[in-house]
């Protein structure tokens, strides 16, 4: 197939998908079926027929109005569509047609997915993040059948499941750590000022953080936990400004900037690597 054929279907699956990861988005917080029932415009409940359902295009087409309704559409969902879209454009250009692009699409995908979720709710299902320990697991097993199937050296720290293995605890356990010192220092703070938290908070990291840092361990490894947790607060300071700008509320949700790390690791992570250790 000529190359620039593959790469329009794959950004059609890619806007199909997002498609998809919009559902998500939408019903897994709310605990509603994503497979059934089929899309329906949130205001006046009607079922949304096929042709009004193509990513990224019925937007367009409809100028974002529901078509029955006339009620606006949230441009997020376009939006979704053509980053996942590009996504997949990107990975398939890294990775061609291999086992490790579907484990970092699979990765994109669920980036994408929490992060939207935590802005709407400062909160994901905890589920969420156990189903990507878990397929990231998968991807780590097959890939020490193959590792042990060519003949390589029984050496256990070379072996792609005890790396991830060790890479998942540390996430999980240097984030739970920075938590818990958060933690205590809020409290301290709070006390010596004899106030109360202005929204109520008094979590530095909530356990969500740290369930997604063992992802992120899975995902990039035991370095990259380390850059992306230092590197996120760069991401969220820039929100930050803007919400005291705007005087929006100062609980930001924090796993758009680690996603945002996360995926500035995966693309740039050696030269961001080389960069502060020049620096420092
Ligand atoms: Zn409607």
């Amino acid at each position: 197939m000529p190359e620039i054929l593959s790469r329009i279907l794959v950004f059609i699956l890619g806007s199909c998908v997002g498609s998809f990861l919009n559902v998500c988005i939408h019903r897994l917080p709310k605990d509603i079926s994503i497979i059934k029932p089929r899309s329906f415009c949130p205001h006046c409940k009607q079922m949304i027929r096929w042709y009004d359902n193509i990513p990224i295009l019925s937007y367009l087409i409809l100028k974002g109005k529901c078509r029955a309704c006339n009620a606006a559409i949230s441009l997020r969902y376009p939006f979704v569509e053509l980053v996942t879209a590009v996504i997949f454009l990107v990975l398939y250009a890294h990775f061609g047609l291999c086992w490790n692009l579907i484990k970092y699409l699979f990765f994109f995908c669920f980036l994408i997915v929490v992060s939207f979720i935590d802005i709407d709710y400062h909160a994901i299902p905890a589920y969420l993040c156990f189903v990507a320990i878990a397929v990231g697991l998968f991807f780590d097993i097959r890939a020490t059948i193959v590792y042990l199937k060519a003949g390589m050296p029984l050496d256990f720290k070379f072996l792609p499941i005890f790396r991830a293995f060790r890479a998942l605890l540390f996430g999980l356990g240097f984030t739970y750590l920075f938590k818990l010192f958060g933690d205590i220092f809020i409290n301290i703070y709070l006390a010596l000022r004899k106030k109360e938290s202005i929204e109520g908070e008094k979590e530095s990291l909530g356990l969500g953080d740290v369930d997604f840092m063992g992802v992120v361990g899975i995902f990039l490894g035991i370095k990259a936990v380390i850059f992306v947790f230092f590197l996120a607060p760069f991401f969220a300071l820039l929100y930050s400004v803007v919400a005291m700008v705007f005087k929006k509320s100062h609980l930001i949700p924090y796993l758009p900037y680690l996603s945002l790390a996360s995926v500035a690791m995966f693309f740039w992570g050696n030269h961001i690597v080389r960069f502060i250790g020049i620096v420092f």
